[in-house]
Formats: structure tokens, C-alpha cells, sequence
């Protein structure tokens, strides 16, 4: 980084990254001619506007009036929302030759994969251990295994841990390698629809509420935001909702002591970090849509997590043990679910049912199911055009989503999602009326495994 910076950038990177005051005479020299060493200019002088378009009070009501908004971006294929199905779909969709824009809110990928801790990858086996997750998610576990202590337990036949840092790390390195455009810190809003026809997405960041425009767009937000949006038909359905944590020093523990009390509750499971275990939490069940009960769950479990860790501590042999971090994003399982052409049934995985518009193979927890296809059909809105779903929110009964929403099985819908959006963009259809062959095709030839 150095050898490519000039020195007034190197300046800046080091004052601004914090590093400077260690940094030996020439950037100490470089700070005192800054004053602080940090640097700002006025971009620009606002005055008030007259034409603002504010919502108004009307008749106590608040009403939006009409405004023109910004277009941001134009692009072949939209993905809406950097999770675990977003990453895959955006990659899948440019290695396959479309212009690919990705767009999530916070400030990383991985969705709750990473920011919501959730490190255990269960799901990509079936019945004798055969691993059917293949494809993107399967690149990305071997990248990390490739990567100094970024992934353990990959062994066949085993669920493999990831470290959330190494994983947010990786998928930057992935997506930048594809060529995919992306924009961060950006919350989709709304659908811009031409009836039933969806035609992009309207975002809100700190540039404002701006307008992005695609011939398909990829609904990878794990909500369903988009497709609500457009109008689609879906399910409003409720499930647990935990906060994961990561604790450490359990490699400090004193044995001998540990052994006179009874073991504390809630210890966790390994993560690549010697020491450090993370902490999954079931909750209660509530309405992830509802911003009052997200606020509710998000404070009564830190308050819960605090607690918990401090009578951990109290336990003879544990008083090293301590909270390195709660999850920045709050573990929501389930809330919309697409109904789709096709809805995946607990029926189709008993009778091992074969679809010819196959996409993908879901696995299960411990392999304890055989190979259940995922038929394209899971990814099309009934009535609503030009989108897809993807990852957890894709068309499966109640019975089904506990393993549609497992990470590798999103990798999986995710992926086909990005290849069929990149054969509608070439051959100028709807997703609807594409030729699923094409798509099973370059699936293929994209390493993935069909059934
Ligand atoms: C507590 C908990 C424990 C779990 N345990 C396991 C486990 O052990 N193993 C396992 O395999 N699975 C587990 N799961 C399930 C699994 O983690 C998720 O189902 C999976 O990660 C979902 O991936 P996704 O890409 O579909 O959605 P998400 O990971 O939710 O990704 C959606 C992305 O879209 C972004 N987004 C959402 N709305 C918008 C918007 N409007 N605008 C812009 N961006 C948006 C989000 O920020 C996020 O990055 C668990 C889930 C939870 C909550």
C-alpha cells in the first residue's frame, strides 16, 4: 500500500487510520504541520431550498408528495442485500456474463452469516455424508481453508466453523475478483415497477434516496423487502429470534477448579480462534418485521447476554472468560417467504421428488436427509416479473424453511439466481419464460450440483 501511495496520501492514511503518533519523525514531523494530523474541507455550502418536496401533514395524515429522484446506477441484474444468497447470486450472475450491481445495507457481506455470527455451516451434507452443496459456496469454503485460521472442522462428513472477519475478508476478495459493482451502506425502500414488471429498486443512504435500474433484479434480502414491495404474494410468517454472541479465554479456564462447580450453561461451540467459542440463542418467536419487537428482543437479550457472561464468570475457574462481542445484526430466521411457482414441501424431501427444472441439491443439519432438488420454480413470484428470490426467503412450506434457510442451501438458491438472472439479460425474457436448460447448463459448468 505504501509503494503505491504519493506521500500526502500516505500522510492521510496514517493520520487518519490513527497510526501516525507511532510512526517515527517523518509522520510526527507530518502531524504537527496538520495541526491534528487529520484533514477536512467545506465540499460545499448548502442554503435553504424552496423547492424541497418534505412530507406534509394533511389533515393529521403524512403525505409524501411527487419528486424526481436520482439515478444512481443502471445495471443488467440487481441484487438486493450482500448475505450468503446475495454474494453467491452477484458472482454467479457476472461470471456469467452480466453487468451486476450488489447492494447492501450495512457495511460488510455476509449478512447474518458474519454479521449475525451464525459461523456453523450446516447443511451442505446428505444421507452418508455426500457433500451437495457444491458450486460458489463450495469455492468459498475451500478459499477459507486456504486462509490461516479462518475455517475448522472441514472434514467430510462434518459441519465446518468460519471466522466471521476471514469470511468478510473473503467475500470482498471475491467480489471485487468478479468485477461486480457495489454499493454499501445502502437501504432498498422500494420496487420501481411498471405494473407487474419490475424495472429496479429505490435505496436510501446518506446520499439520499436515490434510484438504481436493472432488467432483473435478485431479492437476496432474507425479507423479502423487494418482492413485498413489487407487489408479489408471500407469506408473513413468525420464528425465534436470538442474538449470537462470541465469548473468550475459554482456553484459560482452570480445569482443576472448573471441576468443583457445576459447568456454566450457554459455553458454545469452537471457532477457528483458539479460545473464542460463539454462542448461538434460540429467543422467542416474534414478528421480525415489527421494529417495536425488534427493538424489544435487541435490548432484553444484551441484557440477558451480560448477565449470563457475568455468572459465568462468578463460576470457579472461569473468571477469565469474557463477551468479545454481540452480534451487530440481530438473528432473524424467518419473516417473508415468497409464494412462488413452485413452493417446496416436507412431501418432496420424504419422496425424494425429481424436478426437471432441478437448480440445486439442499442438504440438511447432520445429513440426516437424503437429496431434496431445488426446482427453479422456488425463485419466481406467482404474478410479479423480472425478480427472483433468493436465500431464506425463497417459496417453501412451514415444514421446509428450518432447512431452506441453512447457510450452504442459501448458497445454493442464491447461486441459481444469479446464473437464471444472467440468461434472461442475454436472451431479453422475463425470468418467468427462461430456458431452464441454459441455466441448468452453465450451473454446471459453474461447478454447481443439481441432483
Ligand atoms: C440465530 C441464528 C442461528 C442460525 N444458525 C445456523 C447454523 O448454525 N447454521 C446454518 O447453516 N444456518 C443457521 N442459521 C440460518 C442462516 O444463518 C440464515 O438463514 C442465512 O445466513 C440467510 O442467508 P440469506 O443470504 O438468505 O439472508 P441474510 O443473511 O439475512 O442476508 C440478507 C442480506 O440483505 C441485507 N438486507 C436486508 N434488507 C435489506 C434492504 N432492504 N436493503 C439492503 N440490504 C438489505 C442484510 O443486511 C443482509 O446482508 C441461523 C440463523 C439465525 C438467525
Amino acid at each position: 500500500m505504501h509503494d503505491s501511495m504519493n506521500r500526502r496520501e500516505w500522510l492521510r492514511f496514517l493520520g487518519g487510520s490513527g497510526l501516525a503518533a507511532g510512526m517515527g519523525t517523518w509522520a510526527a514531523t507530518a502531524q504537527q504541520a496538520h495541526g491534528s494530523g487529520f484533514q477536512s474541507s467545506i465540499l460545499a455550502r448548502h442554503k435553504i431550498e424552496e423547492n424541497r418536496a418534505n412530507p406534509v401533514v394533511v389533515d393529521g395524515r403524512v403525505m409524501q408528495p411527487q419528486r424526481e429522484l436520482p439515478i444512481l446506477h443502471h445495471t443488467d441484474v440487481l441484487v438486493l442485500g450482500g448475505g450468503s444468497a446475495g454474494v453467491c447470486a452477484a458472482i454467479a450472475a457476472k461470471r456469467a456474463g452480466a453487468e451486476v450491481c450488489l447492494v447492501e445495507r450495512y457495511g460488510h457481506f455476509g449478512g447474518l452469516w458474519t454479521g449475525g455470527l451464525v459461523l456453523l455451516i450446516l447443511g451442505h451434507i446428505v444421507e452418508g455424508g455426500k457433500q451437495v452443496c457444491q458450486g460458489i459456496g463450495e469455492e468459498m469454503m475451500r478459499r477459507l481453508d486456504k486462509m490461516e485460521g479462518a475455517i475448522v472442522n472441514r472434514r467430510p462428513r462434518t459441519n465446518p466453523t468460519v471466522d466471521a472477519e476471514a469470511t468478510k475478508y473473503l467475500m470482498v476478495e471475491m467480489i471485487e475478483e468478479a468485477g461486480v459493482d457495489v454499493f454499501l451502506h445502502c437501504w432498498g425502500v422500494d420496487a420501481i415497477c411498471n405494473g407487474n414488471s419490475v424495472q429496479g429498486a429505490v435505496f436510501e443512504s446518506k446520499s439520499g434516496r436515490q434510484a438504481i435500474l436493472a432488467k432483473v433484479v435478485i431479492d437476496a434480502s432474507g425479507d423479502g423487502d423487494l418482492f413485498a414491495a413489487a407487489g408479489a404474494a408471500f407469506e408473513h410468517r413468525s420464528h425465534n429470534v436470538g442474538l449470537v454472541t462470541r465469548i473468550a479465554n475459554l482456553d484459560r479456564v482452570d480445569r482443576e477448579r472448573a471441576e468443583q462447580a457445576a459447568r456454566p450453561r450457554l459455553l458454545g461451540s469452537v471457532t477457528p480462534v483458539p479460545g473464542v467459542n460463539w454462542v448461538n440463542m434460540a429467543g422467542p418467536e416474534i414478528d421480525g418485521l415489527d421494529v417495536r419487537e425488534l427493538t424489544r428482543m435487541e435490548m432484553n437479550h444484551r441484557k440477558f447476554i451480560w448477565q449470563n457472561i457475568q455468572r459465568t464468570r462468578r463460576t470457579p475457574g472461569y473468571e477469565q472468560v469474557y463477551l468479545t462481542e454481540t452480534a451487530p445484526q440481530l438473528g432473524v430466521r424467518i419473516t417473508r417467504v415468497l409464494h412462488g411457482l413452485h413452493t417446496l414441501t416436507r412431501d418432496d424431501l420424504q419422496a425424494g421428488r425429481r424436478f426437471p427444472d432441478s437448480v440445486g441439491v439442499g442438504g440438511s443439519e447432520h445429513g440426516q436427509h437424503g437429496e431434496w432438488q431445488i426446482p427453479y420454480g422456488t425463485l419466481v413470484p406467482l404474478e410479479v416479473d423480472h425478480v427472483l428470490a433468493a436465500g431464506r426467503c425463497v417459496s417453501a412450506e412451514m415444514r421446509m424453511a428450518d432447512l431452506v434457510r441453512l447457510i450452504p442451501n442459501c448458497f445454493v438458491t442464491g447461486h441459481a439466481a444469479g446464473v437464471a438472472a444472467a440468461v434472461c439479460v442475454a436472451d431479453g425474457c422475463p425470468p418467468r419464460e427462461v430456458e431452464v436448460a441454459k441455466v441448468q447448463k452453465i450451473l454446471q459448468e459453474q461447478e454447481a450440483y443439481l441432483g
